[in-house]
């Protein structure tokens, strides 16, 4: 393994500034040998300059060899072996098993984007043939397709090294629409980000993609990522992270001369309605479900579970009992950074400390021989208390949930209807007791982007009909995805040919229909040549 620790702008390699920071390996709270460089403005630029140009090399070359590009960036991956996942794991202190997951999960999202413009009708395409005798205007022939739109800068975050890294969620969309790609290292984990980033250049070269369609900045502060979205170059910024990092960035985008969008997916507490009779039918299966999902990796998922409620009524004791002994079971695992692991400690204190908020579950299960462990923790308030309360309406990023005892379903539907928008919003009920409540069921239908049914909200599949985002705090806009196929439309835009000659058109709307894609021909989807 050679981890270069410099900058990537397009093939080579830069380390002008004489600022360097190091991997923090969380389990030992000590740091790995190897100095990244941090980005200087010189080389921002550089960057972004070379982006540009390779923008209108890389924009025109045909779907299928963008396709191998990211087939290449899988092999040259999984081509680390464990020497990719061993980093990760000292980076992050996630476990290994998790990490493979992960990993398999990036390689699965990179080939459904290589399938997806290999086929090719992503692109949207519409024809409407002229009507050059119509009266009393002729109608012009009018084709609209999707194009990429230019440069897109990359921020993953720190808790998926690899599915919202360097070559996750934002990087494969862009990449296979057509725009070059310029990553900001997150800097808690720059071994793995270097790692990954010499398996893009290297598939890169191998499949003849132009310079500058893939580079990476490092930074440990938020300078590099300032400069990278207020370059004129940038097109579009992809997030993922926090709500204050993502508000920052979007402002930013917005007080450049060109306003860029920010596709920001940002925290959220996810909350989980639970109706009288299911509580009643299903006390221990529910409190061990809840806390497995709470405590799943350290908390440390933007899908936790951090707001539970349920009314005083029968199956609450038994619920609360099974609820309290998983948590007080649970092991401790290793927070990602010692800043998340401070972050987590503080939230939770204040938390705590509100009125009427009473610690519920705490585990003590602590190692003597890890270091920025998490401690699994629930508290408990009254439905009035929370509906008045809005500091616990926040995410506390970790394992900690806050279960909402509401008198009756009137004010469980009231404390619900005080939640801003939320990635997920779950349903615990029987069908029959669901349809009881269409109220409630709207509620949480306005306010999430995926609406469950009897289940958790930790596990997101990736595939067309999952969306990963939600309205506003959640994501920036409502209507895009982070995850599946859909995520591409974040970085591409309409436009209309009028009157063109048919040589001259993109391949995607030519008479003959080269490519064999689904059009949308004088209002009738077909593959037919016109
Ligand atoms: P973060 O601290 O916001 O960092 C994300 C990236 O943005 C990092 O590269 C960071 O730079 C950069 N950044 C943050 N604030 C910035 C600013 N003001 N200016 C410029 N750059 C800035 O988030 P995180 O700790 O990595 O991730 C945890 C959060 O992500 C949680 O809230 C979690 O819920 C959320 N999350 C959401 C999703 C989702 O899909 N909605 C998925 C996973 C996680 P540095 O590297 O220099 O710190």
């Amino acid at each position: 393994m050679s981890i270069q620790g410099k900058n990537y702008i397009g093939f080579s390699l830069s380390s002008e500034s004489d600022h360097t920071f190091q991997s923090y390996v969380p389990v030992q709270n000590t740091t790995l040998p190897e100095q990244f460089y941090t980005a200087t403005s010189g080389e921002v630029a550089r960057a972004m300059e070379l982006a540009a140009e390779a923008f209108i090399k890389y924009s025109v070359i045909p779907a299928t060899q963008r396709a191998d590009f990211l087939i290449a960036i899988t092999e040259e991956i999984m081509a680390w072996g464990d020497v990719l996942l061993e980093r990760a794991h000292l980076e992050t202190g996630l476990p290994m098993a998790r990490l493979q997951g992960e990993r398999a999960r990036t390689i699965n999202q990179l080939t459904q984007f290589a399938d997806l413009i290999r086929e090719g009708s992503w692109v949207d395409a519409s024809i409407d043939t002229a009507l050059p005798d119509r009266t009393p205007v002729p109608k012009p022939d009018l084709r609209k397709m999707l194009i990429p739109i230019g440069p897109v800068i990359v921020f993953g975050s720190s808790n998926f090294p690899f599915a919202y890294s360097v070559a996750g969620v934002d990087s494969g969309p862009a990449l296979a629409a057509g725009n070059p790609i310029i990553v900001k290292a997150h800097a808690a984990h720059p071994g793995v980000s270097d790692l990954t980033a010499q398996a893009i250049v290297k598939a890169a070269k191998r499949t003849g993609m132009p310079d500058g369609v893939f580079s990476m900045l490092y930074d440990d502060g938020f300078k590099v990522g300032a400069a990278l979205v207020k370059h004129p170059s940038s097109k579009a910024v992809g997030f993922t992270g926090s709500f204050k990092g993502g508000m920052a960035l979007y402002k930013l985008a917005n007080e450049r001369d060109e306003p860029i969008p920010v596709y920001a997916e940002m925290g959220s507490v996810n909350p989980i309605v639970v109706l009288p009779e299911y509580l009643k039918n299903n006390p221990e299966k529910l409190g061990k479900t809840l806390a497995g999902s709470v405590t799943l990796g350290a908390g440390q998922f933007c899908t936790n579970p951090g707001l539970v409620f349920v009314t005083e009524s029968e199956g609450l004791d038994v619920f609360e009992e099974a609820y309290k002994d998983e948590i007080l079971a649970t092991p401790p695992a290793t927070m990602l950074t010692a800043g998340i692991g401070n972050a987590f400690y503080k939230l939770r204190s204040e938390a705590i400390a509100q009125e009427n908020v009473t610690p519920f579950a705490v585990s003590e299960v602590l190692s003597p021989d890890l270091e920025n462990q998490s401690q699994a923790s629930v508290a408990k308030v009254f439905g009035s208390d929370f509906i008045t309360n809005p500091k616990l309406h926040e995410e506390v990023f970790g394992p900690f949930s806050l279960l909402v005892i509401c008198k009756d379903t009137d004010e469980l539907l009231s404390a619900v209807s005080h939640l801003q928008g939320q990635l997920t919003a779950s349903l615990m009920a029987d069908e029959a007791e669901a349809a009881k409540y269409p109220a409630l069921l709207q509620k949480l239908s306005n306010i999430s982007g995926r609406f469950i049914m009897n289940g958790v909200p930790t596990g997101v599949e990736v595939c067309p009909s999952m969306h990963h985002g939600g309205p506003f705090p959640a994501a920036s806009h409502a209507f895009f995805t982070s995850v599946g196929r859909h995520s591409i439309l974040r970085f591409v835009r309409p436009q209309s040919y009028q009157d063109w000659p048919d040589s001259l058109l993109p391949v995607e709307l030519k008479n003959a229909n080269p490519l064999n894609i689904f059009r949308l021909v004088n209002n009738e989807t077909t593959t037919a040549q016109i």
